[in-house]
């Protein structure tokens, strides 16, 4: 005991003198930087959004472009070496526009200066829906207004069920918040049915909170899917045909809307019992609006597409089917089983995916996405809401907030908001 302490003394010792001798040599390296003249990030801000940049060389550029239209965004912070000022500073504003802004950076030590050429960009089309148009299927490709595939990426809100907690989000402010800060192209609102608090026992508080999702994808220029949420959706046919005229009805001239009519079946037969229920409400929707996108729920939680692809619906155009993964469970094997029904021709849409939840450490959900991206399928987390399960994007309370930094999201939430961020450029 007493040996072993004075061990740990010497030890300590050791490691406090290599410490110190590290230090020295690091102060005499930033000596050498403090010379230099540089910078070596500035973030902006707008509209409580935080716009990172990256310096290459002389040029500096945003990680990601401004919304469509902003003309000025707002110095948030500059990250300068020692001894340096600029001739822009926290809170000055900067203009976007097709030149660029030199910055001047002086280190007030050695008298060096250097300088820098910043470029503020913004989107050059108004939004996702104005760029892709009416999202049709082509082959096992969604495609654009042009015939081009497309590849979205976006949030699926939670249960809209009353008293569940996530019915707390469904509200425009966190549609905007998502479309400005994570760049989502496309948002989903799941409508519970037959559970608690669902739609069948209050419909009027349920399609009301359907339409504030819709409404302010709309207004946002969103894609938006009308989900009936329900592992059962075959037993409320009649009410399906129902919700979905009523939804066609109101929303099936705008582009932006998708309806999908099975959230995940359980272990059903596809031939007997879940093509039939689809088929039924494809004509409902078909009598009402003929083009809009409709994406069909596949046997086993939306796992099996193969099923569908071997026996895939022919009475209507532009259908897609539902595949759904949580990267904990799902991994090679099925998208095997996706790439098999891909070649077949029958277009996939990831109407939901989780990540393995609780940090940004997920190998799975990079196969994942890069799957993704090489297909071009479309997809969207699951979901916005602070539940404590390891699929929540946000930390409890963040629904009260115009705002959210990065304080306020989850692990999960951070690592999903670095893919859709770069999903669309
Ligand atoms: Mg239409």
């Amino acid at each position: 005991m007493h040996l072993k302490k004075g061990l740990n003394f010497i030890g300590l010792s050791l490691i406090l003198m290599i410490v110190l001798a590290a230090c020295a040599k690091k102060e005499t390296a930033a000596v050498i930087s403090n010379q230099e003249a540089s910078l070596s990030s500035i973030d902006f801000e707008y509209n409580g959004s935080i716009f990172n940049t990256l310096v290459s060389g002389n040029n500096i550029n945003l990680s990601r472009v401004l919304p469509y239209g902003v003309t000025k965004a707002t110095v948030k912070n500059i990250y300068l070496a020692e001894n340096c000022t600029a001739n822009i500073k926290a809170g000055d504003v900067v203009n976007v526009s097709n030149n660029t802004t030199s910055i001047v950076v002086k280190n007030t030590s050695s008298q060096k200066e250097n300088s820098y050429q910043l470029q503020l960009t913004a989107r050059n089309y108004i939004s996702v829906v104005d760029k892709y148009g009416l999202l049709q299927t082509l082959g096992n490709k969604i495609v654009d207004k042009n015939k081009n595939p497309v590849s979205l990426a976006g949030n699926s809100f939670f249960w809209s069920n009353n008293g569940w907690g996530g019915e707390n989000y469904y509200k425009s402010q966190v549609v905007s918040w998502l479309a400005l800060d994570w760049g989502t192209s496309i948002v989903r609102a799941a409508m519970g049915v037959d559970d608690n608090g669902g739609y069948l026992s209050d419909k009027l508080g349920n399609v009301t909170k359907v339409k504030t999702i819709v409404d302010a994808a709309l207004a946002n220029g969103l894609y938006v899917i009308i989900d009936w949420h329900t592992e059962s959706a075959y037993k409320y046919s009649d009410e399906a045909v129902t919700f979905f005229t009523e939804m066609a009805t109101l929303y099936g001239k705008n582009d932006n809307v998708i309806y999908e009519i099975f959230n995940e079946p359980l272990d059903i037969s596809w031939p007997k019992v879940l093509k039939p229920y689809a088929e039924k409400v494809i004509t409902a929707i078909r009598k009402v609006d003929p083009d809009n996108l409709i994406i069909v729920g596949t046997p086993t939680w939306s796992q099996r597409v193969d099923l569908a692809a071997a026996d895939p619906i022919t009475i209507s155009n532009n259908i897609a089917y539902t595949l759904h993964f949580y990267t904990v469970y799902h991994k090679q094997a099925l998208r095997d089983v996706a790439t098999a029904a891909l070649k077949t021709g029958l277009p996939i849409f990831v109407t939901e995916w989780g990540p393995i939840g609780y940090t940004q450490n997920d190998p799975e959900a990079e196969l994942w996405m890069e799957w993704c991206r090489t297909n071009m399928i479309s997809h969207l987390a699951w979901s916005v809401n602070d539940k404590a399960e390891e699929w929540s994007i946000a930390r409890p309370g963040t629904f009260n907030l115009t705002t959210w930094e990065d304080a306020n999201l989850t692990e999960s939430g951070k690592l999903e908001r670095k893919f859709i961020r770069s999903w669309i450029k």
